[in-house]
């Protein structure tokens, strides 16, 4: 039976609120003749990364042109006369799922000012951490601000800063952010990419002809059919004009980078590439060290799919167990779905999960999940596979404990709801129902990345929300004694 009470009354029921989301997904490309287009299938491919809003801006030499909507991008940029009102040959786009700022319509990126120096467009994946705090200093000199998203902080900094060129204005304030920010930006001179000094949020960078393109994961470039050149480095800033040339500055040094280890195990798409690995290689060798640090003994090894399966194979080649589907997925499941009453929530993991009940009948499963979040679909996919006949179920998670939360862009509920934030091991096991539980220890997350351990003095990765350690400073938090796990500015409600 679902303890319900354990759960809290506004514990959502939808059947993806039991996820970390990413927030954004950010794609741009200059001097490509159809270039709207190019961007909207760009944004397609990072669809995963968010799915409540799309916009583009463009540029044609002239006037720049912005289209936004809330839903998925095919409804926003799926048919001619939607892309015939971006021309130009510069194009920069934004795929959200509304946390920071809230959903209207005005929050909805690339967000857009006529500065003294022209049109200025910004697109933005991360979340600034002291946002803020710097919005407070703004507003208190006399800035009005027209959306609540923390980027909109990032076009006041730069319109009131008192350096001579655009370049210096954009460095000035990047220097006031803290943070995880992968910025495209459009000006009348041409696109500017750059990344955090930590590269917390993952950006690369291809071309197609005399194209470049920007993008959150190689997989936009792949289906843009743009040829891979590299990831923009932490810290980085890369100009391009529309004479083609690139130049690149590094007005942070050299610091240490800390991408966010979560990238690997569940928010980029398998067939990407971030930080120079592959993201699938890096989820199966995950599945290797789990089946090395905590062996069963099963007939099955199961994933929780998508996003458990490469985990899973991992797992079954290491151990010899056999992997098969034992859950089939439903590809057609609303996102926001939420049941409608008491007696329809229990079908709600069932709406995107099946049990293959011919396979696991009668088997002891060894089941493999990226994560684990407030821990109600896991006790839901426990009880699935028992009602369909398993005779033990051993779950076995791709990630360390997620007890902490994300400030870096990630939707993350507050601590006191992560299941791993409020108890130990073994009441997370029985929480769940499942005969043993055993998640992935940090060490051997990094042994799966490619480090032998995890440098506690200097962290290859971004991995705070299972460790604690914060990569930067937190302003706001520090400051908002009513603090969530998701700092945001007050939600406005009108579109
Ligand atoms: S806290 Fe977690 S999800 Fe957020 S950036 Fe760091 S590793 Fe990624």
């Amino acid at each position: 039976m679902t303890d319900t009470a354990l759960l809290g009354d506004d514990t959502p029921w939808d059947i993806y609120g039991d996820k970390l989301r990413e927030e954004c997904g950010v794609f741009g490309v200059i001097n490509a003749a159809d270039a709207a287009a190019i961007c909207a299938l760009g944004l397609h491919a990072l669809q995963h990364r968010g799915q409540e809003a799309a916009g583009i801006t463009s540029y044609d030499g002239q006037e720049f042109y912005s289209r936004r909507g809330i839903g998925h991008v095919a409804e926003n940029f799926a048919s001619g006369e939607q892309l015939a009102e971006l021309p130009g040959h510069m194009a920069a786009g934004h795929v959200r799922y509304s946390t920071t700022g809230g959903a209207g319509l005005r929050n909805i990126q690339p967000l857009y000012a006529d500065l003294a120096s022209g049109g200025f467009a910004i697109a933005h994946n991360g979340n600034i951490s002291n946002a803020a705090h710097l919005r407070d200093e703004l507003v208190r000199k006399g800035a009005i601000f027209h959306s609540t998203s923390d980027t909109e902080t990032v076009i006041h900094l730069v319109a009131t800063s008192r350096y001579p060129t655009l370049l210096d204005r954009f460095v000035d304030a990047l220097r006031m952010l803290e943070g995880a920010y992968s910025f495209v930006v459009m000006t009348k001179e041409g696109m500017i990419a750059c990344r955090d000094p930590l590269g917390i949020r993952p950006l690369v960078m291809g071309k197609i002809g005399d194209a470049i393109v920007f993008a959150s994961e190689t997989v936009a470039l792949d289906v843009v059919g743009a040829e891979f050149m590299r990831q923009v480095d932490p810290g980085e800033l890369i100009q391009v004009d529309f004479s083609g040339k690139i130049s690149t500055h590094r007005p942070f040094g050299n610091p240490s980078a800390r991408p966010c280890i979560f990238e690997h195990v569940y928010f980029s798409r398998p067939d990407s590439i971030f930080d120079n690995r592959s993201v699938y290689s890096v989820r199966k060798e995950i599945g290797v060290q789990l089946a090395l640090e905590s062996p069963t003994d099963a007939d099955l090894v199961v994933a929780v799919p998508d996003s458990g399966v490469p985990a899973a194979i991992g797992y079954s080649q290491e151990s010899g167990i056999p992997f098969e589907m034992g859950i089939i997925r439903s590809h057609y499941v609303g996102r926001t779905f939420i049941q409608p009453s008491d007696s329809a929530r229990h079908s709600g993991v069932k709406r995107k999960h099946n049990a293959n009940r011919m396979i696991v009948e009668g088997k002891r499963i060894v089941l493999i999940d990226d994560s684990i979040v407030r821990g109600t679909t896991s006790l839901q996919i426990v009880q699935m596979m028992r009602d369909a006949g398993a005779k033990e179920v051993h779950f076995r998670v791709a990630s360390p404990p997620t007890g902490h939360g994300c400030f870096y862009g990630v939707d993350t509920p507050e601590r006191s709801k992560l299941l791993a934030g409020r108890m130990d091991l073994a009441a997370m096991c029985d929480f769940i129902q499942a005969d043993s539980l055993a998640f992935i220890s940090i060490d051997g997350l990094y042994r799966a990345v490619g480090h032998s351990q995890r440098d506690n003095d200097c962290p290859q990765y971004c991995d705070a929300c299972f460790t604690g350690d914060y990569p930067t400073s937190l302003t706001d938090l520090a400051k908002r004694e009513e603090a969530s796990a998701q700092l945001s500015f007050p939600v406005n409600k009108v579109a």
